[in-house]
């Protein structure tokens, strides 16, 4: 126990850039009447809290803990809080919102005008690789996981997931499209199973990792996979208006925006998922009159209640992805093998007693 009464906890915390590691904090109290109290139950590691650790995420907070992909089960809430209850096994929201403001309002909930709106916890606020994590905006930040889903089924709804699900419906997937999806990693993934639920008339996923190309192949047999050196022609030998229809760039390496609009079609919807590292260049000159349309990344995470329910309904299943577990003393190893993609990893599930 700390002075005030509160228990210890170890927190995976960022320490300074290149490095995360162990440090001894209180446990979280409510500071708002809009909080909530979540004692995490399964989180993840995502690519991220790789970002904060190598300092690429200016704004991230040196001694926050890291960690924005969890579920849990509610422990105490603030006294405005509506929607979830004490005990309530939660799903929490990579993002904070208000719901009141201008952004919210369109659903454009990752500019929330709010301090504390956007991507905030295990980057601005304490995050959840540790045993409870306080989640402004409850109301927003949690949705409550039906009984027949499991934590596994539903660790990535607040984030990766998320991220997909967003990605398939800013996209504007129509049955008779040709959709071409670069990049297979956790996110790739994740987006590749939602643009499945529009049902377009063919899916062509563009991957270089030879164990995601079988995992591909393993779990969704009727997509088609393209190594990215021969993607170009691939991609146009199966369209009929030179090129595909939606192109979904979820790669993010410093090939793949040109990639992107390369393979789209005249008049295609170009979605750039990625989180580039560095500046990308876009030749005006060389794509004149291809009238492309591009939407560009940063989730707008207010889908999470439908992505649980059409887990419910069999319709999206993420365990799959879910290739090794840790409990939450050895997430260490689990950032080892998953910073170095070793051992086929695809993502982590970090367990909590
Ligand atoms: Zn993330
Ligand atoms: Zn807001």
């Amino acid at each position: 126990m700390n002075p005030d009464g509160r228990g210890i906890m170890k927190a995976y915390t960022y320490i300074e850039k290149g490095r995360f590691g162990w440090t001894e904090k209180p446990k979280p109290a409510l500071e708002n009447p809009h909080d909530a109290i979540v004692r995490v139950t399964l989180g993840s590691i995502c690519t991220s809290d790789l970002h904060i650790k190598h300092g690429s995420v200016p704004r991230a907070v040196p001694g926050i803990t890291v960690g924005h992909e969890m579920v849990g089960v509610v422990e105490q809430v603030g006294k405005e809080v509506r929607t979830v209850r004490p005990g309530d096994r939660v799903t929490v929201n990579v993002e904070t919102f208000c719901g009141e403001c201008f952004f919210c309002r369109h659903g454009y909930v990752n500019n929330c005008t709010d301090p504390d709106g956007g991507w905030a916890l295990g980057c601005r606020i304490d995050g959840g690789q540790t045993e409870y994590v306080r989640v402004p905006f409850a109301d927003q930040g949690l949705d409550r996981i039906p009984d027949s889903v499991t934590d596994e089924q539903a660790l990535f709804v607040g984030d990766v997931l998320a991220t997909g699900f967003w990605a398939a419906r800013i996209s504007e997937i129509r049955e008779e499209d040709t959709v071409l999806v670069l990049g297979a990693g956790p996110t790739g993934i994740c987006t590749l199973l939602c643009v499945m639920l529009k049902r377009p008339r063919q899916i062509i996923v563009c991957e270089k990792s030879l164990e995601r190309i079988r995992f591909v192949r393993e779990h969704y047999p009727d997509v088609c996979v393209v190594e990215p050196e021969h993607c170009r022609e691939f991609v146009m030998a199966r369209s009929e208006h030179g090129g595909a229809d939606v192109v979904l760039e979820v790669a993010g390496t410093d090939d793949t925006f040109r990639m992107a609009w390369e393979c789209a079609r005249p008049n295609a919807t170009v979605t750039v998922v990625a989180l580039y590292d560095r500046p990308q260049v876009l030749p005006l000159p060389d794509m004149y009159g291809k009238n492309l349309t591009f939407k560009t990344g940063g989730v707008d995470g207010c889908d999470c209640a439908e992505i649980l329910r059409l887990i419910e309904e069999g319709k999206i299943d993420t365990t799959p992805l879910i290739t090794h577990r840790f409990p939450l003393e050895r997430i260490e190893e689990a950032y080892h093998i998953f910073e170095n993609k070793l051992d086929g990893v695809i993502k982590v599930a970090i367990e909590n007693k």
